[in-house]
């Protein structure tokens, strides 16, 4: 079985060559992250355009997706070879922008000394160190250090989200937003979201004429709000590296398979992101507990997977996705679609939904449950903006989702659904005169054969409602 969940890549100082593009495309690559945190505008514009252009040689439909960094808290420079944090020692938190020691922070957050309390627990990077607020005086914070680690460059620094008054998106993500909708970037990530509100502050024009909007759950509240920020965004990230520093990190297992949950009943595309094969950013192969994190977020039903570090900046990114894709294949492979179908059943029951939501279900379902009682060959999905697409993969069928669409953005946008080929669509008439000419277009590019039986689904609006699928039809491939 070919693998059906899919790839998302963070492209980087490592992987930022044509050749090594090229080769991470044929390793697997769907999707190409870029991360706005680092670097100017122009280098990643730049790096952006590479992509594109890279993709567009491999004729393979690649997505790409930049991530706004949000209200970020960075501390200033540590000295070239890094520096000790001591358990137990005492250390100053200035807000400013100079440079970082073993005794004092340098805060790049003026309001830290109103923001944070005593008796509050900020961590460095990843959870490198961690340290209490002591004591907030008139021009610092004085805190403990309770745990100690190296510490180099210029980290971040977690302040709890509920404490920061900074609001997400920043002035400056909406500034390097504009710049990538001027380019046409398929996909948007919003860091440090904590309501629906935040969502909304994006502004874009929904997808696809702007990007798909894929909120990041890595707050607090985030999580609290959890419904309505699904229900306002194109897709969901389980941001789990800077979610686990704001919840308990033996509660990561449960809240992803939570979030993932709620993604599946709302159809939403869901990426499970962070540390998923980070032992290969200096290593040829993963650890065996990095091996069984990708397959369960694929068992817990993640629509697609996250590399970060592990090909921006490794030593041998292509291995990293080859890994990554080689894992989930198995576990595609390995993956309960009985059982699974059934259960996205018991998830809807009882859920909320407008008419065209209520349609676009019955129909998907039956979709997916038709094909698989017959044993149909493909399922091909017809739509203008992959609402109807991305509502089939959330039931997993077993047999290929064709994903057509005649917007070139939507079929790129299609790369991070679930189990889908993403495929041009000419344009045509009517809904009846396209489901027939794309089964035979289906069939002349070699994903069905004369014979088959094959499931198609689009939305001809005839239930009067705007996007809603309202056609289904089971046909022999001619
Ligand atoms: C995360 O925190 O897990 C994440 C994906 O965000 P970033 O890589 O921007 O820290």
């Amino acid at each position: 079985m070919a693998r059906r969940t899919k790839i998302i890549a963070t492209i980087g100082p490592s992987s930022s060559d044509p050749t090594v593009l090229r080769r991470m495309i044929d390793a697997g690559m769907d999707v190409a992250r870029i991360g706005l945190a680092h670097g100017s505008l122009s280098e990643a514009i730049e790096r952006y355009r590479l992509i594109r252009q890279v993709a567009a040689e491999s004729g393979r439909v690649v997505g790409t997706l930049v991530d706004l960094p949000g209200p970020k808290v960075r501390l200033g420079r540590f000295d070239e070879s890094g520096v000790d944090l001591v358990p137990g020692s005492t250390i100053q938190l200035c807000p400013g922008d100079g440079p970082s020691s073993a005794t004092t922070l340098s805060v790049d957050y003026e309001s830290l000394l109103v923001d944070v309390h005593p008796g509050d627990v900020l961590q460095i990077g990843d959870g490198a160190a961690r340290m209490r607020i002591v004591s907030v005086d008139g021009d610092a914070a004085k805190a403990e250090i309770t745990h100690g680690g190296r510490v180099r460059g210029r980290p971040g620094l977690h302040v709890p989200s509920d404490r920061l008054r900074l609001a997400t998106p920043t002035a400056e993500d909406l500034y390097k937003l504009d710049a990538f909708v001027d380019e046409g970037v398929d996909m948007v990530a919003v860091s440090f979201v904590r309501s629906a509100h935040d969502i909304r502050r994006i502004g874009t024009e929904p997808s696809p004429r702007g990007p798909l909007i894929v909120a990041k759950i890595e707050t607090r509240s985030a999580v609290e709000n959890l419904a309505g920020i699904i229900e306002v965004s194109g897709a969901i990230m389980v941001a789990r590296g800077d979610l686990g520093m704001e919840m308990g990190i033996e509660d990561l297992p449960h809240l992803q398979k939570r979030i993932i949950r709620d993604c599946i009943a709302f159809g939403r595309p869901v990426i499970t992101a962070t540390q998923m094969l980070e032992s290969m950013i200096t290593a040829p192969a993963p650890t065996r507990a990095e091996v069984s994190d990708v397959a369960n977020a694929i068992f817990d039903g993640s629509s697609a997977v996250m590399l970060s570090a592990e090909t921006a900046a490794s030593s041998d990114p292509v291995n990293a996705v080859a890994t990554m894709a080689r894992i989930s294949e198995r576990a595609d492979a390995e993956f309960d679609y009985a059982g699974w179908a059934q259960r996205v059943r018991t998830i809807r029951e009882g859920a909320a939904g407008d008419g065209a939501s209520q349609i676009t279900d019955a129909m998907t379902g039956a979709a997916a449950r038709s094909a698989s009682e017959l044993g149909a060959t493909a399922i091909i999905g017809i739509s203008e903006s992959g609402f109807t697409v991305r509502s089939i993969a959330r039931f997993r069928p077993q047999m290929p989702i064709l994903g057509f669409s005649p917007n070139e953005r939507t079929v790129r946008q299609l790369s991070l659904s679930w189990g889908t080929t993403p495929l041009a669509a000419p344009p045509a008439a009517d809904s009846l005169q396209m489901m027939d000419s794309l089964v035979v277009a289906a069939r002349d590019q070699g994903y069905v054969r004369s014979g088959d039986l094959v499931a198609v689904l689009a939305g001809a609006g005839s239930s009067g409602i705007r996007n809603s699928t309202d056609l289904l039809r089971l046909v022999r491939v001619p």
